[in-house]
């Protein structure tokens, strides 16, 4: 009987020792976001959700181990019976694959490991960790051509939470979100993007209708109570149908849910602003990489002007800029970060241009032979050194322009979460003035041409206003911190903005409620002690808990299929015998 463990790689995360790097954490916005920003930044641990997902659809009874210990991952092998067990990381964390691999054989010969992840495209992997097979493209397609299932069954989506573990000041006040993983990959193919190059430089939908992403909304909300949710697709706004008809299912439902999710900026315009704010669309994460404008998807775009439309309707923008590329020497690169941080984005994040294995700027730099292959995997994360020959920057130089980078974003734009809550605010208000006008003049959504158009005479927009709402409570759910957030500004402009943010939001909103009363204090206090971990240990580093998530054996149900045994390479893979568990997978946090 096959039985199959998904892991992640062990914690601790964020620690330099014999395994990772201070600078490589499961905390994205803290990492690479908000990096310097102290106690400003917020705090959360993403889940490994490509194991949920796979877990979720495929028969053969299966594990997920996200964020164990040693002792939780070694107890897991000890007594799991594992025929296989899988391993998913990212090429910095390749240290600890090969210490979990190396466990496995030892303790249990006979299991076959599978690698998968970002860090599988390593070339010379073999030589580094022993393991049977490894992963490549789509997940959940490999593993069941692997173990012989039918590869068109229509994907069941996890219940899964977008992040763990979170704080903001020290305080556990950031709200609860789920995670709807809508597809993988990107046709845009830029260069360096390791997300594009893993999946073949192609597109694929696991939800590909608007009505199997609402259902997936819905699903997750009943299980986890939430209604706002992390779209994960490369390029969400890429497929206008799918977009336009969830809309349509939210609307046919009155559910105002909201999304953060990413988009190049090129297909941004296809949909509209009027879109993105009635669809609820709160975070979006745009590469705008360089000044240069050397990637297609931001040629012809008035970047200053789309990121300021959509944070004037709303919309918290993330922009991401790229350093150390070809073009830049000691001036080029200094007009690049003032150009990213002239874009005024609530949040920047500044990623080296890091040759990542699987991608075509890995190979060309390896075949021009700019690789510098004695740096360690644990290093090579884009926040520290680059691993590469740069004409114009050594390493050194590299780790300090990138930290002062995110320094300079902070000493000019103020901390990142202030940013989020103007820009909620203004959205809020941008919406109810626009919503109320054009009710005065007639006007009413057109689901087909996505815009508003004459209708028959003034006619109350109802969904509108509960997007309002839902607006209005992403604005609020900052009102407890803007007091700290003036406390501990970085300079005078920051306080003075966090206190004008305030005044807004009382102009708006009202005096606080007494709830925000209680809790404002709460938040001080905290804060405080936050901010004395931070002046003693230089780092406040929150491990999350581990997840651990058995899924029943689906074989039962599964029809009969002929195992691919292109696949198969060291093993014979027997298909298992059937078994009629039908149980809901069962999670457990510790
Ligand atoms: S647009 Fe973004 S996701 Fe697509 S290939 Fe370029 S960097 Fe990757």
């Amino acid at each position: 009987m096959k039985k199959l463990l998904l892991t992640g790689v062990f914690k601790p995360f964020g620690v330099s020792d014999e395994y990772g790097e201070a600078l490589a954490t499961m905390e994205l916005l803290n990492n690479q976001v908000t990096r310097e920003q102290g106690i400003h930044s917020p705090r959360s641990n993403n889940p490994s959700f490509g194991l949920y997902i796979m877990a979720e659809n495929i028969e053969i009874p299966a594990t997920v181990l996200d964020f164990p210990s040693w002792e939780d991952f070694t107890k897991e092998i000890d007594a799991g019976n594992y025929t296989h067990v899988g391993i998913s990381f990212i090429a910095p964390n390749v240290i600890k694959a090969r210490r979990m691999a190396q466990y496995v054989r030892q303790k249990s010969p006979s299991t076959v490991i599978l690698l998968g992840g970002h860090g599988a495209a390593i070339p010379e992997l073999s030589d580094i960790v022993d393991y049977d097979e490894v992963c490549r493209g789509e997940g959940v397609t490999w593993l069941r051509r692997y173990f012989g299932e039918d590869i068109d069954k229509p994907i069941v989506h996890p219940v899964v939470h977008s992040g763990v573990r979170k704080f903001v000041y020290g305080a556990p006040i950031i709200s609860e979100a789920g995670i709807i993983i809508t597809g993988v990959g990107c046709q845009n193919t830029c260069r360096f993007c390791a997300t594009s190059h893993k999946f073949e430089k192609q597109y694929t939908a696991f939800l590909s209708s608007g009505k199997d992403v609402f259902d997936a909304c819905v699903k997750t909300e009943k299980a986890l109570k939430v209604t706002d949710f992390a779209l994960m697709d490369e390029n969400f706004c890429k497929s206008p149908r799918r977009a336009r008809e969830l809309l349509v299912e939210m609307e046919k439902e009155g559910k105002a849910y909201t999304f953060s999710t990413f988009s190049s900026a090129e297909t941004i315009g296809k949909l509209g602003i009027d879109y993105l704010v009635r669809v609820g669309v709160k975070f979006l994460w745009i590469g705008v990489e360089s000044k240069a404008n050397v990637f297609e998807k931001t040629v012809g775009v008035d970047l200053h002007a789309l990121l300021a439309d959509l944070q004037n309707h709303g919309i918290t923008v993330l922009a991401s800029a790229i350093l150390f590329m070809e073009h830049h020497d000691k001036q080029t690169i200094h007009e690049d970060i003032d150009w990213a941080i002239s874009l005024e984005s609530d949040l920047l994040q500044f990623m080296q241009f890091g040759p990542i294995p699987g991608t075509r700027l890995y190979k060309d730099y390896d075949a021009e032979g700019k690789l510098l292959k004695n740096i360690p995997w644990p290093k090579q994360h884009g926040q520290d050194e680059i691993w590469f020959n740069h004409p114009h920057f050594t390493l050194k130089e590299t780790a300090s322009y990138t930290k002062e980078a995110f320094i300079k974003k902070f000493h000019t734009h103020g901390p990142g979460v202030i940013n989020m809550a103007h820009t909620y605010l203004k959205g809020y208000l941008t919406a109810k003035r626009e919503t109320e006008e054009r009710e005065k003049a007639g006007l009413v959504w057109d689901s087909k041409t996505l815009r508003y158009v004459k209708g028959d005479g003034p006619v109350r927009d109802e969904f509108m206003i509960k997007r309002l709402e839902a607006m209005k409570l992403s604005a609020l759910e900052f009102r407890p911190i803007l007091k700290v957030a003036e406390m501990y500004a970085p300079n005078w402009e920051s306080a003075q903005k966090a206190r004008m943010i305030a005044e807004k939001f009382e102009q708006t909103f009202g005096p606080p409620t007494v709830k925000e009363r209680i809790l404002a204090p709460v938040v001080r206090l905290l804060a405080w002690l936050e901010q004395m971990r931070l002046k003693r240990d230089g780092v406040v580093m929150r491990q999350p808990h581990t997840i651990r998530k058995t899924y029943p054996d689906r074989h039962a149900t599964a029809p009969k299929a002929t195992p691919d045994h292109r696949w198969v390479r060291h093993r014979e893979h027997k298909r298992p015998a059937e078994s009629a568990q039908h149980t809901e997978a069962k999670a457990e946090v510790k």
